[in-house]
C-alpha cells in the first residue's frame, strides 16, 4: 500500500458514515492540481544537480491551498499527494480558511551545502510561482526545510509580485515570521497530550514519554512536555537513539543537538535503535519524524499507553487495526499537529495586516482552536464509537463536503 492509499483508505472509513453522494465523494478524494516540475542548479563542484520538485494542491473549497514542503530522498508524487490530502482535513478539523496541498524536492538535505540549498530553493519557486501566492497556495516549512527557506522562497517570489510575505509561512521572525510559528507545531503536540492525558484521568506530570524524531517537532514537543514536568525517557532520531528511565534533560540534549546535528554522542543517556524506542514500555509514545513507521508487526509490539502522532501519516490502516483492537488510543496526526497550520494561519493574517501579535497572545489563540478541536473530536468519537481518527475525518469531511454543496459544482 502507498501513502495515498492509506489516507484514501481513512477518508472512505469516515466518508461511508457520511452518506455521501458518489460525486461529492469523487471530488473531494481527487487532488485539484498536481506540478512536477524538473529543478536543474549548478552545484558547488561545478556539476550540474538535476531534482525533481513537486506540488500537490488538493482541494481549496475553504480557502487557499495550503501545506508544507519537504526536502527528503523519499519525496514523490504519491507522498505529496497523500500529505495535500491530509492539509485538507487538517485545516477543516481546526477550521481555519484554508485549503490542502503538499509539495516538495526529491533531494537531501544533509548533503547540500547552503548555498545550493538556496540556488534549489530560488529555482524550485521560479518554476512554481504561477501557481503559489497569498489567495492561491502559501506553503510553510515541513521535513527537511525551514525558515531560511521560507525567507528564500518570500525574496524569490516578491522578485515577481512584489513584496509579498503572506506567500509563505514559517518565516524568520526578523522577516514577517510570527512569534510562535517555530515551536507551534511541537507546542500544539504537548497540548493535545495534555487534553487527552486528562480524559484518561492523567496528567503530563508523572507521565512518560518516549518521542521519535528530534528536528522541529519532536524536539519542541519534548521541550514544552519536560516543562509541565513529563519524564522523557528515550527520543531518536535520523542517526540512533537515547534512553534514560530516569528521564533525559531535554533542554541539555537541544544544546548538544544544536552543535553535533544529532542525539547520538549525548551524554546523559545511554545509546538505544530506534526499534528499542518503538517498544518502550511508556505513557505516551509519539512518533514525530516520518510518516509509516507502524506497520501490524509495529504495532503489536508498542508498549505504550497511549500514541499521540505528531508526524504526519505515521500509521498504516493495518496498524491503526492493531491499535483499536488492543484498545490503544490515538490521537491523529490530524488533530495533533495542527498546531503548525494554526499559527501559520496566525503568521498570514498578520501578513495581510501588516500588524504583528506578541507571543502570548500567539500561543493563547492556539490553545483555545487545538483545545476546542480536540473536545469536539473525543466527545463526537465517545458518542457515535469511533476512534478519534475516524471521528476526525467524519467532521473535516463533512466541512469540506458542505463548503462544495455551498459553492455549487
Ligand atoms: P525535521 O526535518 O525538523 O526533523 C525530522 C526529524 O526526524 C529529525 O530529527 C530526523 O533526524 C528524524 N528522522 C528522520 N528519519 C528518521 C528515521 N528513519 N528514524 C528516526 N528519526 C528520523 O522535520 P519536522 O518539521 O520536525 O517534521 C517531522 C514530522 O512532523 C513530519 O512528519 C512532518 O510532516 C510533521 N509535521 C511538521 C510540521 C512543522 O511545522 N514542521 C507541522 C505538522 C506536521
Amino acid at each position: 500500500m502507498q501513502a495515498f492509499e492509506a489516507t484514501s483508505h481513512y477518508f472512505d472509513q469516515a466518508a461511508r458514515l457520511l452518506d455521501l453522494s458518489e460525486n461529492i465523494r469523487t471530488l473531494l478524494i481527487t487532488p485539484d492540481r498536481e506540478v512536477r516540475v524538473e529543478v536543474v542548479i549548478e552545484m558547488d563542484s561545478g556539476r550540474l544537480g538535476n531534482f525533481l520538485g513537486y506540488r500537490v494542491q488538493h482541494d481549496n473549497s475553504r480557502g487557499p491551498f495550503k501545506g508544507g514542503l519537504r526536502y527528503h530522498p523519499k519525496v514523490d508524487d504519491d507522498e505529496a499527494r497523500s500529505l495535500a490530502s491530509l492539509m485538507t482535513w487538517k485545516t477543516a478539523l481546526v477550521d481555519i480558511p484554508f485549503g490542502g496541498a503538499k509539495g516538495g524536492i526529491n533531494c537531501d538535505p544533509t548533503a547540500l551545502s547552503k548555498a545550493e540549498m538556496e540556488r534549489l530553493t530560488r529555482r524550485f519557486t521560479e518554476k512554481i510561482h504561477d501557481v503559489i501566492g497569498p489567495v492561491k497556495d502559501i506553503p510553510a516549512p515541513d521535513m527537511g526545510t525551514d525558515a531560511q527557506v521560507m525567507a528564500w522562497i518570500m525574496n524569490e517570489y516578491g522578485k515577481y509580485a512584489g513584496f509579498t510575505p503572506a506567500v509563505v509561512t514559517g518565516k524568520p521572525v526578523e522577516l514577517h515570521g510570527s512569534a510562535g510559528r517555530e515551536a507551534a507545531t511541537g507546542y500544539g503536540v504537548a497540548i493535545v497530550a495534555r487534553e487527552m492525558l486528562g480524559r484518561m484521568g492523567r496528567t503530563i506530570g508523572g507521565s512518560t514519554f518516549a518521542i521519535q524524531g528530534f528536528g522541529n517537532v519532536g524536539s519542541f514537543t519534548a521541550r514544552f512536555l519536560a516543562k509541565e514536568g513529563a519524564k522523557i525517557v528515550a527520543v531518536s532520531d535520523a542517526y540512533g537513539g537515547l534512553r534514560n528511565p530516569e528521564g533525559i534533560d531535554v533542554e541539555a540534549l537541544a544544546h548538544h543537538v544544536s552543535t553535533a546535528r544529532k542525539v547520538v554522542g549525548f551524554e546523559g543517556a545511554r545509546p538505544c535503535s530506534n526499534e528499542e524506542l518503538m517498544r518502550s514500555e511508556v505513557d505516551v509514545l509519539i512518533p514525530a519524524a516520518l510518516g509509516g513507521v507502524f506497520d501490524r508487526a509495529a504495532a503489536e509490539a508498542v508498549r505504550a499507553r497511549l500514541i499521540v502522532e505528531a508526524a504526519n501519516g505515521p500509521t498504516w490502516p493495518e496498524a491503526d487495526e492493531v491499535f483499536n483492537a488492543r484498545g490503544i488510543p490515538v490521537v491523529p496526526d490530524i488533530l495533533a499537529n495542527a498546531g503548525g497550520v494554526i499559527v501559520s494561519y496566525f503568521e498570514w493574517v498578520q501578513n495581510l495586516q501588516n500588524f504583528r501579535w506578541p507571543l502570548e497572545q500567539v500561543q493563547r489563540e492556539e490553545e483555545k482552536k487545538l483545545v476546542d478541536a480536540f473536545h469536539d473530536i473525543h466527545d463526537l468519537a465517545t458518542r457515535k464509537k469511533l476512534s478519534m481518527r475516524t471521528a476526525a475525518f467524519y467532521r473535516a469531511i463533512a466541512r469540506v463536503g458542505r463548503a462544495h454543496a455551498l459553492a455549487g459544482i
